[in-house]
């Protein structure tokens, strides 16, 4: 993204796009990307428009899990085209950045990128643009629920308490900011041993749902450690692409969420 122009006012919503749903996490690495990527996927399978947006400035990882790397073109230096894998149009910040050099950005040049993603970026008819948020509670989620009228958002967490303690932030955050919490997905639930059947509870059991409970909003899916979910994502190939019961409950939590 070249330049950091100055963030208009009004709301950044898409001409084109129906719905804007985020995806968050109050810590990293519990798999909000996973969600997002599969999601995505998953509701494309169904032959939803759909478009990813992946705004974790600073981990990126949407180019890799979506198994794209090319640079988005922009034939007349102001609209950006898209890139489309898996059936989804997808945008990622990543793809404008070098992947090896640490993003230190302050708040206005966020806004500035941010608005780029969404305003310049062409992303035509869609039924639902996914938005892969960035862990915690910063900048660019304030200024996507302020700005870009977002219509809900989901909050991923582990069953860990450490992930649960901060998923209760980013609820708390979503609340303040009258930004309705479409639900929770628990993620990494459960370890279901390949070979002996045996359930392991890695990080822990029933925290998600007793703290969706508590708030008093959905549990929309419980997730396994799956090596296979893993080594899609890695790959470039969301497992929702393909068969199986990881691909169903995505498929299911997709026919949920547009219903
Ligand atoms: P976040 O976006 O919250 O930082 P990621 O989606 O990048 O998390 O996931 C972190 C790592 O965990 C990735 O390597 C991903 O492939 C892996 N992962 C996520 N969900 C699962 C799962 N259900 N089973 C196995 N590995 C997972």
């Amino acid at each position: 993204i070249g330049g950091h122009p100055k963030p208009q006012a009004g709301p950044m919503k898409p001409a084109g796009v129906k719905r804007i749903v985020a995806i968050a996490s109050g810590k990293g690495g519990v798999g909000k990307s996973t969600v997002s990527s599969n999601l995505a996927v998953a509701l494309a399978k169904q032959g939803r428009r759909v478009g990813l947006l992946d705004a974790d400035i600073y981990g990126p990882s949407q180019p890799r899990m979506m198994g794209v790397s090319k640079r988005p073109a922009s034939p007349d230096g102001k609209t950006i085209i898209p890139l489309t894998a898996h059936g989804v149009t997808m945008m990622s910040i990543g793809l404008m950045l070098d992947p090896d050099k640490a993003v230190v950005w302050r708040g206005p040049m966020l806004m500035g990128a941010l608005q780029q993603m969404l305003g310049q970026v062409e992303w035509g008819d869609l039924d639902i643009l996914i938005v892969d948020l960035p862990p915690g509670t910063g900048d660019v989620q304030l200024t996507l629920c302020q700005r870009a009228a977002l219509d809900g958002a989901i909050v991923v967490s582990t069953p860990q308490d450490v992930a649960l303690l901060d998923a209760r932030k980013a609820i708390d955050m979503f609340n303040t900011l009258k930004t309705p919490i479409l639900g929770l997905i628990e993620n990494m639930s459960v370890f279901i041993c390949p070979n002996c059947g045996h359930e392991a509870h890695i990080f822990g059991h029933g925290g998600v749902r007793a703290e969706a409970e508590k708030m008093d909003v959905p549990l929309l899916a419980q997730l396994p450690i799956d090596l296979d979910t893993r080594l899609a994502g890695d790959g470039g190939t969301p497992v929702a692409a393909g068969e199986g019961e990881v691909a169903d409950a995505y498929a299911r939590l997709a026919r949920g969420l547009i219903e």
